[in-house]
C-alpha cells in the first residue's frame, strides 16, 4: 500500500442491523472497503452475505467462530477456521483479536497455501463501550497514509461512527489521501 493509500475493513459481520445500511453509504461515497466476515453470521443471514458479494467489495475470513487464538488448541482453531471458510470461501483471513500463533498459522496455511494472513495497524475502538461517538471520530481523523483501520460490522459499532462516517471520508480525501481495498 502507497504512503497516500488508506484501507478501510470491517469485521465481524453481517449483521441484519448493520451491512445494508454500510453498504449503502460505501456506495454513494464510491469507497472500496473489505469485510472480514464471520461463518456463523453468514450462516445465520445467508441473504445479508448474499448482499455484500453483489456488492463488489472484498471479503475475507474471520474464523467461524471468533476463538482467541492464544487461548485455543492449533486443532480446535484449524477446525474453526476450516468450517468458517467453507461458508465464506475467501483467500484471505483475519485472526479474530488480532491474535494467533505461529503454530496455528502453519498449520492453516499448510491445508490453505494461497491463504494471506491480513492484519491491521489502526484500531480506533468502535467495539469499546468506553470509547463514544466524539471520541471515536476524534481518533479516526489521526489516520495516516498507510494505514489499515479495522471498524466493525456490527449494530453497536455502526451506530457510533454512522453520524459522521461520510463527511470523514471527504475530509480524508482532501487531505490529498486515497481509499483502496486490502
Ligand atoms: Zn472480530
Amino acid at each position: 500500500m502507497g504512503s497516500h493509500q488508506i484501507a478501510l475493513t470491517f469485521d465481524d459481520g453481517p449483521h441484519p442491523d448493520s451491512t445494508s445500511q454500510l453498504l449503502e453509504l460505501l456506495k454513494k461515497c464510491n469507497v472500496p472497503s473489505t469485510h472480514f466476515l464471520l461463518g456463523k453470521q453468514v450462516e445465520k443471514f445467508p441473504n445479508i452475505f448474499q448482499l455484500l458479494k453483489s456488492s463488489g467489495q472484498k471479503i475475507g475470513s474471520h474464523s467461524f467462530s471468533h476463538l482467541n487464538g492464544w487461548q485455543t488448541n492449533h486443532e480446535v482453531y484449524f477446525e474453526d477456521f476450516s468450517k468458517g471458510n467453507l461458508l465464506i470461501n475467501s483467500s484471505i483471513f483475519r485472526p479474530p483479536y488480532g491474535k494467533i500463533t505461529n503454530r496455528q498459522w502453519r498449520f492453516i496455511q499448510s491445508a490453505n497455501p494461497e491463504l494471506k494472513c491480513c492484519q491491521f495497524n489502526f484500531m480506533p475502538g468502535d467495539f469499546d463501550d468506553k470509547v463514544d461517538t466524539q471520541l471515536l471520530k476524534d481518533r479516526m481523523y489521526q489516520v495516516r497514509g498507510g494505514d489499515i483501520i479495522v471498524l466493525h460490522d456490527r449494530p453497536d459499532c455502526w451506530d457510533k461512527y454512522s453520524p459522521f462516517l461520510e463527511q470523514w471520508i471527504i475530509d480524508i480525501r482532501n487531505r490529498g489521501l486515497e481509499f483502496v481495498f486490502l
